[in-house]
């Protein structure tokens, strides 16, 4: 919930290149096959700009990101177990991880809300986008409110907000965002140490490496307390669900599903809530994913 800035000016200087690159081949495209001239042009002067002498572009050469702060280590209360699972719990939960696999609920949101994943941080170093941690959230209000908020345009960078799926009171799943994407779950954050500084001026994130979930938050949750009665069972079965899935999907070790509280580092994120990690324990055991 309630992220902070997201970066636009990397992109916005992208495109600013990019213009000027446009430009260079409008001026060769305009004098191909003509007469050449004595006297250059505007154009060729502008195709020129940045060149070094030689006419090679050189990419400036990397320079060391900053680190993230020193912050408490992430200890998953999930443990690994072979357990035999309980077959009638496995057949069900696995139905609905291949309906979630099959036939999803998609929600379009507004592309002001999210953006690609960076592969080079601001400093010029290669960054791995593979997501590869799942951060949890709640929504503090209702679905509709949180959807309604994720489909209307935010041109200002502090109001972008979004996550790739939301899970229900019901135990319906909605999926807003495909995992290639960027969603702008989690503002100035890291986990175990890592981060991205895609934009220095808001710190780094772990954004560009996250899938981020938010479950719904019960009505009586409706506010900045420390607590609520909590998910419904139906939640827990469509979180498990959806964390199967994509842990069969994408390099995402048990111990890499994480919550909001524990990658910000501000100090200012609790969520979510009231999280039973037992009721999520044992759903993931029946489906086999703890082993
Ligand atoms: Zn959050």
């Amino acid at each position: 919930m309630n992220p902070r800035p997201q970066p636009v000016l990397l992109a916005a200087l992208g495109a600013a290149v990019l213009g000027l690159g446009g430009i260079g081949w409008l001026a060769r495209d305009l004098t191909a096959g003509g007469e050449e001239s004595s006297s250059r042009s505007l154009l060729d002067l502008l195709e020129e700009v940045g060149q070094p002498a030689g006419g090679q572009r050189q990419e400036p050469l990397p320079r060391p990101a900053p680190l993230p702060p020193r912050h408490p280590s992430w200890q998953s209360p999930l443990a690994s177990s072979c357990a035999p699972s309980r077959p009638a719990e496995r057949q069900r939960l696995g139905q609905l991880v291949e309906q979630l696999r099959r036939s999803p609920r998609r929600v379009a949101i507004d592309p002001t809300n999210f953006g690609e994943r960076f592969s080079h941080d601001a400093f010029g170093n290669p960054l791995d986008p593979t997501p590869r941690v799942v951060v949890l959230h709640e929504t503090v209000y209702g679905m509709s409110s949180a959807i309604n908020t994720f489909r209307t345009p935010h041109p200002r960078d502090v109001d972008q907000v979004s996550y790739h799926a939301l899970v229900g009171l019901d135990g319906s799943v909605v999926k807003l965002l495909d995992p290639s994407k960027r969603a702008f779950g989690a503002g100035n954050s890291a986990f175990r140490g890592q981060w991205a500084v895609t934009n220095p001026a808001v710190g780094g994130s772990v954004n560009n490496f996250a899938l981020h979930i938010s479950l719904e938050t019960p009505v009586d949750g409706e506010h900045a307390g420390p607590r609520h009665s909590g998910y419904t069972a139906a939640q827990y079965d469509g979180l498990a669900a959806l964390l199967a899935l994509w842990m069969q999907t994408y390099p995402i070790p048990l111990d890499h599903i994480t919550t909001h509280r524990a990658v910000d580092l501000g100090g200012e994120r609790a969520d979510p809530r009231s999280f039973n990690w037992r009721a999520l324990q044992q759903r993931l055991q029946d489906l086999g994913v703890l082993c």
